[in-house]
């Protein structure tokens, strides 16, 4: 194993993958050091997935600027990567007097941050564009330019592209001390492995304050609010064409009804303060979500609800990005809360411009900015299907019956980079197990390629890492 790199990025969420695929522009060695046992394992996973237009965030502070700016990246970064992003725009619905008084501060705002296209629509309009908007809203502030996006895939897919390029990912890898050296830093994760870095770039989502911690860096604190989440099935998928949001307040965004990239209506997210980091979902979200979501859009099909989830978030005590060197060699990217995920290609961006300003590094001629799309099948027409399956009868067998994955997808989740090695990892790459049954047909099917592809007994195959193991004590 090399030990030795230019540059170690601490985190494999949307921030890290992509900072690790923008530094592979130049010409660095780069690893990606995560805890958990895939990417895209923190917020990065359990998210909205809106690609926000850019007019909630104060003028002037780094959320606002680089919301625009990632905005503006976001179509072009997703078609090179093959990740789903659909611009669908977006309208914050006012549901009082007071609410539509607000409704002007936010163009304003929006565009004083440079969002183009804003504008307020009234009660008639508004109906037409979006049919099940709730009787008693007057008006909403519509932006062009907002649009969805699969958070997950994203990183998944810039991570793999940043390792097609030759950076490397090491998960698993908790890092819980640092070493300062001659040339840079000596990072020690918690089972006892050693590496070397000219430069460390802090992604760590709500470990980031520890993580700064270890380099003696005890500038910013880090809080958590937890958000929760209904699914709903593909079936009533259309019944928001724009993403949907309320008005926003200090707590955030408020909750928003949308489509996602992959058909699906999503509900969410509440906004809880948390001591710690936690992804438990309450019973009591559920009620609250349905009563603020039925506020904006009438009689929202919530017996179609299939899962439900929770992510977190980790803000700064600046309520503002934290992009700054610390301790020499150590380039924090921290407090990356909402909209973090519109401006991640922007922040990537930013993150690389100034390692590699640091360490005179030259471009990357041979970088190779385009990967694969993970649903390069499904795309295909019926008469291309068949010509892939006669050539590979793995792409006609289907595992996933919900989501129609055949077991040639499965076999590429674990096969390209970064390899999935775990339910959860082939579910995030394929959609295997994300249907309406939830895994209940396909989970022993991929349980049973993965021991058969890395060689595993059935005990050994987590959900997620750690001990989440899905056979104990038995044969499968
Ligand atoms: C409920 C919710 C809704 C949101 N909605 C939106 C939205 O619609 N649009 C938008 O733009 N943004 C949204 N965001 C914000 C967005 O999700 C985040 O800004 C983004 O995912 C942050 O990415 P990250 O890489 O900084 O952090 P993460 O994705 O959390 O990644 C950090 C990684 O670091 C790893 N790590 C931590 N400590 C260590 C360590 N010591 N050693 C090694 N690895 C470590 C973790 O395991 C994790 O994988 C939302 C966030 C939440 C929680």
């Amino acid at each position: 194993m090399k030990v030795n790199f230019d540059v170690a990025v601490v985190g494999g969420g949307v921030i890290g993958a992509l900072a690790a695929r923008e530094l592979k522009k130049f010409d660095l060695s780069v690893v990606v050091l995560e805890s958990a046992a895939d990417v895209a394992a923190g917020a990065s996973k359990a998210n909205s997935g809106i690609v926000h237009a850019g007019f909630d965030a104060v003028p002037g502070t780094l959320k606002a600027k680089y919301n625009v700016i990632g905005n503006a990246m976001m179509e072009q970064t997703c078609r090179e990567l093959g990740v789903k992003y659909i611009r669908n725009g977006s309208l914050v619905v006012a549901r009082t007097c007071e609410e539509e008084g607000i409704l002007p501060e936010l163009l304003f705002r929006g565009r004083q941050n440079g969002v183009k296209g804003l504008k307020i629509m009234l009660r008639e309009q508004l109906a037409e564009e979006e049919p099940h908007i709730a009787d008693g809203i007057a008006a909403a502030l519509y932006a062009p330019t907002g649009g969805i996006v699969c958070p997950y895939g994203l990183t998944i897919a810039a991570m793999g592209n940043a390792m097609d390029n030759g950076a490397e990912l090491l998960c698993g890898f908790t890092v819980v001390g640092a070493v300062k050296t001659g040339t840079g830093w000596q990072l020690v994760s918690a089972d006892g492995h050693e590496l070397t870095a000219r430069i460390v770039v802090n992604c760590a989502g709500a470990g980031a304050e520890q993580v700064a911690g270890l380099f003696g860096d005890t500038f910013f604190r880090i809080g958590f609010r937890r958000g929760e989440y209904m699914l709903l099935d593909k079936s009533v998928g259309t019944y928001a064409k724009h993403t949907v949001f309320s008005v926003p307040t200090k707590a955030g965004k408020g909750v928003l009804v949308t489509p996602t990239v992959d058909g699906n209506l999503l509900v969410g997210p509440t906004s809880v303060e948390e001591d710690e980091y936690t992804t438990a979902t309450r019973r009591a979200a559920f009620s609250e979500l349905r009563q603020k979501a039925s506020a904006m859009l009438k009689e929202i099909p919530f017996g179609q609800v299939i899962t439900s989830f929770a992510g977190e978030r980790s803000y700064s005590d600046r309520h503002d990005f934290i992009l700054e060197w610390g301790k020499p060699g150590v380039f924090h990217a921290a407090g990356i809360e909402s909209p973090g995920l519109t401006s991640s290609p922007a922040i990537a961006e930013h993150i690389a411009e100034q390692v590699a300003k640091a360490l005179g590094a030259k471009k990357n001629g041979d970088f190779v900015p385009v990967r694969r799309s993970m649903h390069w099948f499904k795309d295909l027409s019926a008469e291309e299907k068949n010509r892939v399956i006669a050539q590979d009868a793995a792409y006609g067998h289907i595992v996933c019956r919900c989501e129609e994955v055949t077991l040639g997808e499965i076999y590429e989740a674990m096969r390209s980079n970064p390899p999935a090695r775990t339910l959860d990892g082939i579910k995030l790459r394929t959609r295997a197990g994300m249907g309406r049954c939830q895994s209940g047909f396909c989970q022993p099917s991929v349980l049973h390629e993965l021991m058969t592809e890395f060689g595993m007994a059935a005990e050994e195959i987590t959900k997620n890492g750690g001990d989440s193991r899905i056979i104990v004590g038995g044969e499968l």
